[in-house]
C-alpha cells in the first residue's frame, strides 16, 4: 500500500506527482520531496517557497523540516532566505550526524556549500501584497494573514512514512521568527511503525500541544487516524481556550502505515488533499461539528476553479 496526505489544496498537484512516482516504486523520501518541491516552485501560492509573502520587514524567509520515520532522521531549517527549495536542504540536513537543525545565516551558509539553487525569493506580486497590508495596518503591524503551510506524510510500498513540511510562516512576522513547521513533533512526525502527521495553523499555539507527536502517539494506542487527528485538536483547542482564553488555529492531517488517513481543524475553511493506491488525488473540505467531530467532502469542481481563480486574480492595491 502507498499513499500521501497534504495540509490544503494547494498540495494537489504535488500530491498528484507524488502519487505518480509511489506507483512507480520510488522512495517515500523522494515522493514527498517532489510533492513539497512543486509547491515550493509554484509562484501563485503566497505562503510557501518562491512567492511566499514577506515578514514586516518586507524579506521572506522560509522554514521546512523533515522526518523519515524508519530510521527517526530529522533535519529541519528556520529562517532561511533566497533559496529555492528549503525542503531539499531540510532533507539533506537529515542525513548528518550533528547539526540537524540550522537557522538564518547558518543555513544559508550550509545550502550554498551543497549547492543548493539560490533565488530571490520575494516576487512582485509577494511586494504588492506586502503594500497593500502595510496601508492596512499603518496603526499596528498584527501578524496572520496568507498563512497555510503545507505539510505532507508519505507512504511508499516498502511502508516506509515520512513527513515534511514547508512554509513562508506568517505574513509580516518578526525577523527571525520561526513557528512550529520546522519543529519535529510540532509540524511534523513520522514513525514508520505507526504513521505520521502534520499540521498547520497558528505555530504558536501549534506547538504548545506537540500536535504531530501527540496524533501519532495516539494512533500508536490504537486510536484511528481520524480519532487520534480529532482527539488532538479538540484537546489542544480545550486546553488553549481554558488556559489563555483562546486558541489560535490549529489543523491537522495524518496517516497510518496501511494507508488509512484523517483530519481535524477548529476552523471553518480548512482543505486537504490525499492520494493512496485506492484512491486517486482528491481534494476534501473540512467540516468541524459542534461536537468537535470533523466530516470531509469532495470539493466541486465549481470550488476548485473558484480556489485558483481567487489565487491567480491581481493584487489590488
Ligand atoms: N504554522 C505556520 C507557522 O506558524 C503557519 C501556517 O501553517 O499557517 O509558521
Amino acid at each position: 500500500m502507498h499513499g500521501i496526505i497534504a495540509t490544503w489544496r494547494m498540495a494537489k498537484e504535488g500530491i498528484e506527482l507524488a502519487e505518480g512516482l509511489l506507483k512507480d516504486g520510488e522512495t517515500s523520501g523522494k515522493a514527498i520531496e517532489a510533492a513539497i518541491r512543486a509547491v515550493e516552485d509554484f509562484p501563485y501560492y503566497k505562503s510557501v517557497g518562491y512567492g511566499g509573502l514577506p515578514n514586516e520587514e518586507q524579506v521572506v524567509e522560509l522554514d521546512a523540516g523533515y522526518m523519515d520515520g524508519d530510521t527517526m532522521s530529522v533535519g529541519a531549517i528556520g529562517a532561511i532566505k533566497d533559496f529555492a527549495n528549503p525542503i531539499s536542504i531540510a532533507k539533506k540536513l537529515s542525513e548528518e550526524k550533528v547539526n540537524n537543525v540550522l537557522v538564518g545565516a547558518g543555513a544559508e551558509k550550509y545550502a550554498h556549500e551543497f549547492k543548493f539553487e539560490e533565488k530571490e525569493m520575494l516576487t512582485d506580486r509577494a511586494k504588492a501584497f506586502y503594500r497593500k497590508k502595510k496601508k492596512e495596518l499603518s496603526q499596528e503591524l498584527k501578524p496572520y494573514d496568507g498563512h497555510d503551510t503545507v505539510g505532507m506524510v508519505c507512504l511508499d510500498n516498502s511502508g516506509t512514512v515520512t513527513a515534511a513540511t514547508s512554509t513562508s510562516g506568517l505574513f509580516m512576522k518578526r525577523s527571525g521568527r520561526v513557528g512550529d513547521s520546522p519543529i519535529v513533533g510540532s509540524g511534523f512526525y513520522a514513525d514508520s511503525e505507526v504513521g505520521g502527521a502534520t499540521a498547520t495553523g497558528l505555530g504558536e499555539d501549534l506547538m504548545k500541544g506537540c500536535i504531530s507527536y501527540e496524533i501519532v502517539r495516539l494512533m500508536k494506542e490504537g486510536l484511528t487516524p481520524q480519532e487520534a487527528c480529532e482527539k488532538a485538536v479538540n484537546d489542544l483547542d480545550k486546553k488553549l481556550k481554558e488556559k489563555r482564553g483562546a486558541a489560535g488555529d490549529l489543523s491537522v492531517v495524518a496517516m497510518n502505515n496501511k494507508g488509512e488517513f484523517g483530519c481535524a481543524t477548529n476552523i471553518a475553511g480548512f482543505s486537504f488533499s490525499v492520494a493512496t493506491e485506492e484512491l486517486e488525488p482528491t481534494v476534501y473540505l473540512v467540516t468541524r461539528q459542534e461536537d468537535g467531530h470533523c466530516t470531509f467532502e469532495v470539493a466541486s469542481q465549481e470550488w476548485l476553479e473558484e480556489y485558483m481563480r481567487v489565487r491567480m486574480a491581481p493584487v489590488e492595491e
